[in-house]
Parts: C-alpha cells; structure tokens; sequence
C-alpha cells in the first residue's frame, strides 16, 4: 500500500541526518496521501542507519494504525492535527536540530532579518506558547498540534507562507506541499536561525529588516507576479 509514498517518506527521513538536522533517532518526516487519507510516517525510535522504506508505518487521520510493522513515531497525533487543519499540507517534519532548537528553548520568534529567511518565510518564524500544564499532562502531542494552529490562525497566517514554527521547550516543525519540500524548509529554518543568533551577536541592537525587503524577496518568489527561476 502506497509503496511510492513510503519511498518518498523514506528518503525524505535519510535527508535529516545527512543534512546534519538530527542525532539518534531525533526527528521525523511524513507525507499524506489526500487521495486515500492516509499518512504515511516514520517508525518510532527506529535507527536511521538501519531503517528501510519498507518500515515506514501508514496511519489515518484518526490515529488508526493501517499498515506497518512499528509504531508510529510518537509525535504522530501532532503531525495528524496539522493534516486536518491544512488540506494544502502534503508533508511535515520535525527536528530537534541545534538552532532552531535554540530559539524554541529560548521561547522566541526569529525576527526576520535578512533576504535568506525572506524568500521562505514571510515575517517573523513564529514560537508558539507554552503548552500548559493540563496540556502537556494531557493529550500532548495533540496539543502540540492544536498551539501550533492557535499560533498561525491568531495572527491570520497561511501556512504556505509561513512553513515553519517553533514550540516554546521543544523545537521545530516544518511542512511543504510534499516530505521533500518540508525538509527542504526544515534545513532553511537551521540555516536562518543560525544566521539570526549571530546577527545579534554581532549587533544586539540590530532591527529587523525593512518590510519592502520582505515584501521583495517573498512575493518574487512566490507572490502573484513572481518572477524569481525558471
Ligand atoms: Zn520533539
């Protein structure tokens, strides 16, 4: 069932230790077929060194286990919320990659400072709030799923333009249209939040960058008129 989908998910999964974004087993991809329904995701705690396409596990969006020889990832009910959510998701990862990391412990939002976070996120990379304690003592990768929906319908947010957030104590989530494209976004968010902690570094009183520079390099790209490749 759905065997080109779990190729996809698997090497979408490889591409998260090769690009330096897990350590262990930390971190997982899926990808959901809007066809049948059904999500397709990482194996829980499974090592990535022996991890097989075939070992890629196929839920509903109710949870249900419908094919697979392990369970699912844990943060599968997180990945389900934002499936549910957002029809134009086709794949979401999650890491606990240093950077990004960094500022989710931190509980802040990467002010946007420059032209690399601006052609992929459009305004400041959210931290979503602190789960509370019933949440977290409670279904709580659920209630990851549901702050991070809290957090982008709060401020009116796209997903599509803004694919990525970060969970205060916790880390981030990414999503694209498909499990390449959202760890493609995964690595993007590393990058730009490794960029923004030197950039205050640097200058602790540096501003955010101008809204014509956000405007201009996210709408090049992927605005109405965008002109940006080929
Ligand atoms: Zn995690």
């Amino acid at each position: 069932m759905l065997e080109d989908l779990k190729e996809i998910v698997f090497k979408a999964n490889m591409e998260l230790p090769s690009r330096g974004l897990v350590t262990y087993t930390w971190g997982n991809v899926s990808g959901i077929d809007r066809a049948t329904g059904y999500m397709v995701i990482k194996p829980s705690g499974v090592e990535y060194d022996s991890m097989k396409a075939e070992d890629m596990v196929v839920v509903d969006l109710l949870g249900n286990h419908i094919e697979g020889n392990y369970k699912p990832s844990s943060d599968t009910a997180t990945h389900i919320e934002l499936y549910k959510k957002y029809p134009e998701l086709g794949g979401i990862v999650h890491t606990h990659s240093t950077w990004a990391t960094s500022w989710a412990q931190a509980g802040r939002s990467i002010p946007l400072y420059g032209t690399t976070h601006a052609d992929y996120f459009y305004g400041p990379i959210l931290c979503a709030r602190s789960l509370t304690e019933e949440e977290i003592n409670g279904e709580y990768e659920k209630n990851t799923g549901l702050v991070i929906i809290e957090t982008l319908t709060g401020k009116n947010i796209k997903p599509m333009s803004l694919p990525g957030i970060l969970c205060t104590n916790h880390g981030p989530f990414t999503w694209g249209k498909d499990a390449f494209e959202a760890v493609h976004n995964a690595v993007v968010l590393e990058e730009v939040a490794k960029m923004s902690c030197y950039t205050e570094l640097i200058n602790p009183n540096v501003k955010p960058a101008p809204t014509a520079i956000a405007d201009k390099h996210y709408l090049r790209k992927h605005g109405e008129n965008a002109y940006y490749g080929q």
